[in-house]
């Protein structure tokens, strides 16, 4: 066994251990059908090396983290300028799905990472990018042709979107969302439905550790200054209202989703994707966070350093 092998073993072991505090996300009713205990980790190298542990070719909907591809379509598509005219890069510290913020301190949302700022981004691409260039596009940056909508899930979160829908309503009174509000909305459910595995999100993350290049082609397939804001806001904004501390204890660029999935981005060095729906109270993966915080020590991942002199 060489060390990553031995650590993904490790990590699992311990991720395991906090499952049963964990509870799979039920405000979208399909979502609570997961195996709580369901765990596991993919590493994918810049060598192309795969290492795997546990679950990693379970299909289950990418969620939040879809919020990452359509932020880098946005970026390549409508450019910097554009994209941030009318949103902010600031973490909120609320929940994902809050309003409060949007309304009170200030009309733009605060991040791309929150759902303000996802349907935001949907509602930048919607009419010219449709939903099937955005599964095309997926399944590239992803290394995953199996990638398919998961329907139930679409179904199942079309009809308890009510949150959404008064998010995205209220972004129109600002003058935020100003073209179809329900087909920005219908974009951007779909993306949160595409089904993925760990396998899938390891190879999203290889592919931004590798500034953008197709780690076996050497294709371009985001531009290298997207690549970067995508990373800094995956950093400062990806775990919810727990990146900062997330930050601290893991140093690595990641992205959660009420799914149960984490996506990490190793600069340079490696991709790693995460599937545990059992959720810890702020909604990232509880089995996933520890795992990672694991990794991060026990393969010296932290973006800082190890902390000593
Ligand atoms: N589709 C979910 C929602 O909009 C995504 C939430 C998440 O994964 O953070 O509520």
């Amino acid at each position: 066994m060489n060390s990553i092998e031995q650590a993904l073993t490790e990590a699992l072991a311990i991720g395991r251990q906090y499952v049963d505090q964990g509870e799979c996300a039920s405000y979208i009713p399909e979502l609570s059908r997961a195996d709580k205990h369901a765990l596991g980790v993919c590493v994918m190298t810049a060598s192309t090396d795969r290492y795997a542990a546990g679950d990693t070719k379970t299909r289950f909907s990418i969620q939040s983290i879809s919020k990452v591809i359509t932020l880098a379509v946005a970026l390549q598509h409508c450019g910097f300028e554009k994209v941030f005219e009318k949103m902010n890069m600031e973490p909120s510290g609320d929940p994902f799905n809050s309003l409060v913020k949007l309304d009170l301190t200030d009309d733009k949302p605060f991040n791309p990472m929150i759902n303000a700022g996802a349907i935001t981004t949907a509602g930048y691409l919607e009419p010219d990018v449709s939903f099937e260039d955005l599964l095309a596009y997926s399944r590239r940056v992803c290394l995953d042709e199996g990638i398919e909508i998961d329907e139930r899930v679409y179904e199942s979160e079309k009809n308890h979107c009510a949150r959404n829908r008064a998010i995205a309503y209220l972004l129109q009174s600002k003058g935020i969302l100003t073209g179809d509000v329900e087909k920005s909305l219908d974009l951007y459910i779909r993306m949160c439905s595409l089904g993925v595995t760990a396998e899938s999100l390891a190879g999203l993350g290889l592919v931004l550790a590798n500034g953008g290049l197709h780690p076996q082609t050497g294709n371009r397939l985001m531009d290298a200054d997207v690549v970067r804001v995508v990373k800094t806001i995956m950093l400062t904004c990806g775990m919810y209202d727990e990146s900062g501390e997330f930050a601290v204890r893991v140093g690595v660029p990641s992205k959660s989703g009420v799914g149960g999935g984490i996506l990490s981005v190793v600069e340079k060095r490696m991709g790693i994707g995460i599937y545990g729906p059992a959720l810890d109270k702020k909604g990232n993966s509880i089995g996933g966070r520890h795992m990672l915080e694991y990794l991060s020590q026990a393969l010296g991942l932290h973006m800082f350093g190890t902390g000593e002199a």
